[in-house]
């Protein structure tokens, strides 16, 4: 062995040591439905708003790290009851960490549901926090009984649900998240990353409950590339949180086009809502052909007799969706597709049915 891989197996941590990094595969030249992104570019008269302004920015500078006006934006177009605020996220994949890394005293749990998004686990392993995760009901709803049971036990500083869920995309019973927080002796952070595509939300229940935060990102809402996320909640809880919020954590260019896009909500409302209409015909289409899951996000699971071979085979066809596969018992065979134009899911069946025939 080379020192180099010595010194690497006996500084780096165990637990890093045998995880493996979260694989982005190579997309280039093709149709992407894997990471649901908005399928949509801008209108050009919004690009060259845009061009404008980033042209204009000031680089040389370090942005704003407490950017009022585009944080009062957030605060105004999104819903927030009042005496609320917003801590901004280089994603919101950094405020999963961010707030893992508040609440991390020794044997401090996170705890989530199984299967959801992977870096509720993930980030725990990172920290170095104990996490636990909680099987889904068969039909992915939660189940409350195990769940509950799993709250008073572990204790759990902190709890994730993502609501709608990722990779099943169904919301879960708001009942049964009621009960869950009233529970918790934690913080419980409803995770609705897929706030756009979804029939319910909890921001308006932050009032009710001391323990609850809302996380959404922009990501899904055709602002992947940004990196722009929030966590909103009461001052008690972000003023903790924003001292480890790193000071730049956002960007000159973020802050700036994500402002001139919030100016035009309406625009990236207007494609979400486009994206809903998909959604269904999608479901529909998957429907007469395999079994598919109910979603209220921009994805759809289905499940199929061999995910590994018809994911391979759909990617021979320059299609990329996502293999679900092997991540969790309860996804064998699975498979998770983004709604993209109709030009693409129009390809995307034409290419499924070509494969599993
Ligand atoms: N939460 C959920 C449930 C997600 O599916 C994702 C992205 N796939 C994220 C958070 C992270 O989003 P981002 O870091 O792009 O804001």
């Amino acid at each position: 062995m080379s020192s180099v891989s010595q010194s690497v197996k006996s500084l780096i941590r165990p637990e890093l040591l045998a995880l493996r990094a979260y694989h982005v595969p190579d997309s280039a030249d093709m149709i992407k439905l894997d990471a649901m992104e908005n399928p949509y570019h801008l209108p050009q008269f919004l690009r060259d708003e845009v061009a404008s302004a980033v042209a204009a920015a000031p680089i040389n500078r370090y942005p704003d790290p407490d950017p009022y006006a585009l944080k009062e934006k957030i605060r105004l177009l999104l819903g927030l009851p009042g005496g609320m605020d917003v801590l901004l996220g280089n994603g919101s994949d950094e405020l999963i960490q961010l707030l893992a890394l508040a609440v991390n005293k020794p044997g401090a749990a996170l705890l989530s549901v199984e299967p959801s998004f992977v870096m509720y686990r993930m980030i725990a392993i990172f920290v170095g926090m104990r996490y636990v995760g909680v099987p889904l009901a068969a039909d992915f709803s939660l189940d409350l009984k195990a769940t509950l049971a799993a709250i008073h036990k572990e204790q759990p500083a902190l709890v994730f649900l993502s609501y709608p869920n990722n990779p099943t995309g169904n919301l879960f019973s708001k009942d049964d998240i009621r009960r869950i927080i009233e529970a918790s002796p934690g913080l419980v952070v409803l995770d609705e990353a897929y706030y756009a595509f979804a029939s319910d939300s909890f921001m308006p229940h932050l009032t009710n409950y001391p323990n609850l935060l809302v996380m959404r990102t922009f990501s899904k809402l055709g602002m992947a590339g940004l990196r722009l996320g929030f966590l909103a909640g009461s001052e008690a809880w972000l003023e903790q949180l924003e001292k480890l919020r790193l000071p730049y954590n956002v960007g000159v260019l973020p802050q700036l086009v994500a402002e001139k896009l919030l100016d035009n909500h309406s625009v990236l409302l207007q494609q979400a809502d486009q994206i809903k209409v998909d959604r269904e015909t999608l479901y529909r289409q998957l429907n007469a052909m395999v079994q598919v899951y109910p979603s209220e996000a921009n994805f759809l699971m289905f499940k199929v007799s061999d995910a590994t071979r018809v994911f391979e085979d759909l990617k021979r066809r320059g299609m990329l969706i996502k293999n679900l596969n092997g991540g969790h018992p309860m996804l064998t065979d699975c498979l998770r597709v983004t709604v993209g134009t109709p030009a693409e899911c129009g390809k995307f069946i034409e290419a499924l049915q070509e494969s599993i025939s």
